[in-house]
C-alpha cells in the first residue's frame, strides 16, 4: 500500500487532521516499535484534537467576539470589588446547562465587559455556541428585519447560540420599539439559552432606559428567575492605570 493512497482514503473520509501528520507518524511508529493499536490510537487522538480545533476557530468567528478578553488575563488583584470565587464558580459553566443567566452590575470600566467575554471564551473553548452583541447594536438589526418582514429568520441569531452575550444595557435609552424587542428575546430565550449581559444601572433604574415600567418589570421578572448577579463596585481599570502612571495630575491648590 502506498502512503499515497492512503493519504487518498483519508481525504474521501474527511480525515484531513490525519492526512497532515501521517508521514511524521509513520515514520516515528517505525522508529519506536509501536503496536499496531498505539499507532491507530495516536492517529485518531490527531484527528480528534484537528476536528475539535476546527470547530472552535469556526465558534469563535461566529461568535463575533473580541479574543483578548479572557480569565487568565484578568487582575483581580487590581479589582477587589470583583468576588473571585463567585467568577471561578461561574467558570465551570455549569449555569449554561441550567439556562441561567448572569448579569454584571457596576460603574464604567470596573470590568463587566472583559469578565462576560471571558464566560464566553470559556464557553467556546468547551465547545458551545456563543454570539456577543450590544443591546444597541441588537435593537437596530432587528428593528431593521421587523421593517423588511424578516424579524422571524433574524431572530436566530439571537436564539441559537446557547450563550449570549449582551453588552452595554443602559447606556442609551430605547424607544418602545426596543424595549418591546428585548421582551421579546429575553422571553424566548428564558429557560432554554443563558444571556450573559452588563449593564452601568441597577434593577431599579431599568424603568427609566426602558421608558416603561411594565415592560422593565416583565423583562426583569424573567432575566433574574434563574440567574446570577456580579456586582463590581470600585474603581475603573482605565483611569487606575493612568492614575498608575502618573498622567493624572492632582489638581492645582487653591488660589494658584
Ligand atoms: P466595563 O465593561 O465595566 O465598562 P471593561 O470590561 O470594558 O469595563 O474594562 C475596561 C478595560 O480595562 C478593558 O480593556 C478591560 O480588558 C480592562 N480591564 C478592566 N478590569 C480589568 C482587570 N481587573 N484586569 C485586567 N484588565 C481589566
Ligand atoms: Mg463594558
Amino acid at each position: 500500500m502506498r502512503i499515497d493512497s492512503v493519504k487518498g482514503y483519508l481525504e474521501e473520509l474527511g480525515f484531513i487532521g490525519v492526512r497532515d501528520v501521517l508521514d511524521h507518524r509513520a515514520e516515528r511508529a517505525a522508529k519506536e516499535n509501536w503496536s499496531y493499536l498505539e499507532f491507530l490510537g495516536h492517529l485518531l487522538e490527531d484527528e480528534v484534537a484537528a476536528k475539535r480545533h476546527r470547530s472552535l476557530e469556526t465558534r469563535t468567528r461566529l461568535a463575533r467576539m473580541p479574543r483578548d478578553k479572557t480569565l487568565d488575563s484578568f487582575d483581580f488583584e487590581a479589582q477587589p470589588g470583583v468576588d473571585e470565587k463567585l467568577i471561578r464558580e461561574l467558570a465551570t459553566l455549569s449555569f449554561i446547562d441550567r439556562a441561567d443567566n448572569v448579569c454584571f452590575l457596576g460603574p464604567p470600566g470596573v470590568g463587566k465587559t472583559h469578565l462576560a467575554l471571558a464566560m464566553a471564551t470559556r464557553a467556546l473553548e468547551e465547545g458551545y455556541t456563543a454570539y456577543f452583541t450590544t443591546l444597541d447594536r441588537l435593537v437596530s438589526d432587528l428593528s431593521k428585519a421587523e421593517r423588511d418582514g424578516t424579524l422571524e429568520r433574524r431572530f436566530r441569531t439571537y436564539l441559537k447560540p446557547r450563550v449570549l452575550v449582551l453588552d452595554e444595557m443602559g447606556y442609551l435609552p430605547l424607544k418602545p420599539e426596543g424595549a418591546n424587542i428585548l421582551f421579546q428575546l429575553v422571553s424566548r430565550r428564558y429557560e432554554r439559552g443563558s444571556i450573559l449581559l452588563t449593564s452601568n444601572k441597577s434593577y431599579g433604574d431599568w424603568a427609566g432606559f426602558l421608558g416603561d415600567s411594565i415592560i422593565a418589570a416583565a423583562i426583569l421578572d424573567r432575566l433574574l428567575h434563574h440567574s446570577v448577579t456580579v456586582n463590581i463596585r470600585g474603581d475603573s481599570y482605565r483611569t487606575r492605570n493612568r492614575r498608575k502612571a502618573g498622567l493624572d495630575r492632582p489638581p492645582p491648590a487653591k488660589g494658584v
